[in-house]
């Protein structure tokens, strides 16, 4: 029999381009729904490995399953439980920042100096906190699948346009300027509210480790198949064995860093969900001491798509400058 007969069509669809790939002797690994014999849904872990002849032709694959079920019926329970308690911690948060706001106006009664330091502390965690149980849902929901990217075709320069001028505060007050590159008259298939989260989380890491008076730009241009972006700092730099990690949860060069300054190593996994979830990729690139870049990419929009969508209305800066 082929395999084909004996997996049945609909089973045999998602092994087919797996199948395809073994036999031009990749290794693949994929994962697989199926229904056992106790009418219960499992999922297995699939990898084929090819077996290939001395003359280098692949004469067929090995294929080595396991039941991965129990694990990832652990994972969903997990997922479930972090989801619950951010939600509940996220209500109490929210009153306790309020309450601490408003002591800080002194309209109950001025506190001394000691205290307001103290309040200071209060309210600065509590903001963290807040970031992070944020932050926590954000993947949460993005990972589960439970969101989806409403892509359009949106123009590249105004989001970036964008995402400037939500983070031109931030670097004002770190006396950092913003520099954008040429226009580029570019347009991507996107989630325009998505893209502009991932543009200003980096922009965000590339204001926070630069120093006052240095520059970060952000660049778009088209490549053959893609288009790519660049956030490019002047910061300290990420040293080479980090450079995949730090798109980990909770992964960080300096575990001083969350504290020094008030992240919370979930960013980057963002940013990594949202692409790859358009189709693109990201990596970043460092030389210490010089400065780091963000790349990411994204594929070109489908033949034949909608209206433009997202961006400032196509308003552009030409070549602006926006520095402090
Ligand atoms: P965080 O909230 O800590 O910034 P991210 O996931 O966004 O979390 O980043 C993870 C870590 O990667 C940061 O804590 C920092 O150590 C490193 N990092 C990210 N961006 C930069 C950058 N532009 N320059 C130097 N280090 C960076």
């Amino acid at each position: 029999m082929t395999l084909q007969a004996v997996w049945q069509d609909a089973s045999y669809e998602r092994m087919r381009l797996p199948i395809q790939q073994v036999l031009a002797g990749e290794e693949v690994t994929f994962e697989n729904e199926l229904t056992a014999q106790d009418g219960q849904p499992r999922t297995l872990n699939v990898t084929y490995i090819p077996d290939v002849g001395l003359q280098g032709q692949v004469k067929g694959f090995f294929a080595l399953t396991s039941d991965i079920s129990d694990r990832k019926a652990i994972e969903r329970m997990k997922d479930e439980f972090i989801s619950v308690v951010s939600h509940e911690l996220r209500t109490p948060l929210t009153s306790m920042h309020s309450a601490l706001k408003i002591l800080s106006t002194g309209r109950l009664g001025l506190l001394s100096q000691d205290g307001q330091q103290m309040l200071e502390i209060a309210d600065e965690n509590t903001e963290r906190l807040v970031r992070l149980v944020n932050s926590v849902l954000d993947l949460q929901r993005i990972e589960s699948g439970d969101v989806t990217m409403e892509k359009r075709l949106c123009d590249a320069d105004g989001l970036i346009v964008q995402a400037i001028e939500a983070m031109q505060p931030m670097a004002q007050q770190q006396g950092v300027a913003l520099v954008l590159s040429q226009p580029s008259a570019l347009q991507i298939w996107a989630d325009a509210d998505y893209m502009l989260q991932a543009l200003t989380n980096l922009l965000s890491n590339a204001i926070k480790f630069s120093q006052a008076g240095r520059q970060v730009s952000i660049t778009v241009e088209a490549q053959s198949e893609q288009t790519l972006f660049c956030i490019r700092d002047q910061g300290p730099g990420i040293p080479a064995e980090k450079l995949e990690s730090i798109f980990e949860r909770f992964q960080q060069v300096d575990s001083s860093d969350a504290r020094r300054k008030g992240g919370t190593g979930l960013g980057l996994t963002i940013c990594r969900e949202i692409i790859e979830q358009h189709g693109g990729h990201i990596w970043a690139e460092s030389q210490l001491g010089q400065g780091s870049s963000f790349f990411f990419t994204v594929p070109p929009p489908p033949p034949g798509p909608g209206q433009p969508a997202g961006g400032s209305g196509g308003e552009l800066l030409a070549g602006g400058q926006y520095g402090s």
